[in-house]
């Protein structure tokens, strides 16, 4: 059992978290851990990504775990003996856990290499919180090195208990886009609205259409969210401005969904700058993909860990939430799934990026079960 070696990583990652895209410090750790396990190391993919690969004994199927390496600007408020050493930064969102996880998985491996069949790779993705490493990783030819057969990303889950697992079909996670609409007017004085074409009318009507249209045209099948996060416009409050300009995010679990979307928006700003004679533009930024599972590799996760870890309670259903992942441009690449490994705790934060969230021990243990058993049956 490497429980006592999983404890050890994570304290020691726990203490010296690195924001994203200076993992600097954890990806020298992660890669001599590695080494010492017997792994064939690749450093520096897509920035600070790692990459550890071993073959079994017995030929079968390859499979490629991936955890998350970077922290969060936070300032750590949970108190332990071994919060972060590094001020201003903490591993709010619990990556410490999945690295410390699949390091152990790793471990496990490299014990028992003898009796396992196919191969691992032990993808240590940087940069998820800012969406950009799983790119950065795709584009460095992370699947050249070795394409896996199956690839799970991990991640911590404080909505459900710890000592559970979730698994779902489908999508889990959402497109995260965003958007900046520009409404331009003629300005003037606040006291001759008719000899105007006021903006800010236009972009008042504009977020009360969008939210009202995206409501009346729900199908209630695919979760979907708007909100509007910014508004700008105006200098003096006599003075009708030029423009104002709006940002904010949508959120779809299908492409058809986010066209969808779009075009709503386009109708909602549309009308709202053609009431009051003005016009709109609207700039759409598409962002990270929907991560979606796959169904027979969920099918098949499902049924051996009914077999293996009876004991871990398995949850399949309701666990769509409309984050984004980065994990998905991976499972757009190769068939997989993100499993979430529960870490809610009665009378504990149970919220990731809280400078009070901790992983409790039992996720650790509840993840390295599962993963193991992955692992013995998946690559058969
Ligand atoms: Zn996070
Ligand atoms: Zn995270």
């Amino acid at each position: 059992m490497n429980l006592g070696y999983m404890r050890d990583i994570y304290e020691q990652l726990h203490k010296n978290p690195e924001v994203s895209l200076e993992e600097y410090w954890t990806a020298n750790f992660i890669a001599s851990e590695l080494e010492n396990l017997g792994f064939s190391v690749k450093t520096e993919i897509g920035g600070t990504g790692v990459v550890g690969i071993m073959e079994f004994a017995h030929p079968g199927k390859c499979l490629a775990f991936r955890a998350d390496m970077d922290g969060l600007p936070v300032t750590e408020k949970t108190g332990v003996a071994f919060a972060s050493k590094n001020p201003g930064v903490m591993h709010a969102c619990g990556h410490d856990s999945h690295m410390a996880i699949l390091l152990s998985v790793c471990a496990y491996a490299a014990q028992n290499k003898a009796e396992l069949s196919g191969s691992l790779i032990a993808v240590f993705q940087p940069a998820e919180e800012i969406v950009v490493g799983a790119k950065a990783m795709l584009k460095q030819g992370v699947f050249e090195i070795k394409k896996p057969d199956y690839f799970l990303g991990i991640h911590n889950w404080p909505s459900i208990p710890a000592g559970t697992v979730g698994l779902e079909s489908g999508p889990v996670t959402s497109y995260a886009d965003g958007f900046k609409v520009t409404f331009m007017g003629q300005g003037g004085h606040g006291a001759f609205p008719h000899k105007v074409r006021d903006p800010i009318a236009m972009a008042t009507l504009a977020v009360q259409n969008a939210y009202a249209l995206t409501q009346r045209t729900d199908d209630n099948l695919n979760p979907r969210t708007l909100s509007f996060g910014m508004i700008h416009g105006g200098t003096s409050f006599n003075v009708i401005p030029e423009t104002v300009e709006m940002e904010g995010t949508v959120r779809t679990v299908s492409e058809e969904s986010q066209q969808g979307m779009i075009e709503l928006l386009h109708k909602a700003f549309n009308s709202s700058a053609e009431l009051y004679g003005g016009s709109y533009n609207l700039e759409y930024r598409k962002g990270v993909p929907a991560v979606v599972n796959d169904p027979l590799v969920v099918e098949k996760i499902i049924k051996l860990l009914q077999e293996e870890t009876a004991h871990i309670h398995l949850i399949t259903q309701g666990l769509v939430s409309l984050i984004g992942e980065d994990v998905g441009y991976f499972l757009q690449e190769v068939p997989g799934a993100l499993l979430f490994i529960g870490s809610g705790q009665e009378g504990a934060i149970n919220e990731l990026h809280n400078p009070c969230f901790l992983v409790p021990e039992e996720t650790l243990h509840t993840g390295y079960a599962v993963l193991t058993s992955i692992l013995r049956r998946l690559t058969v």
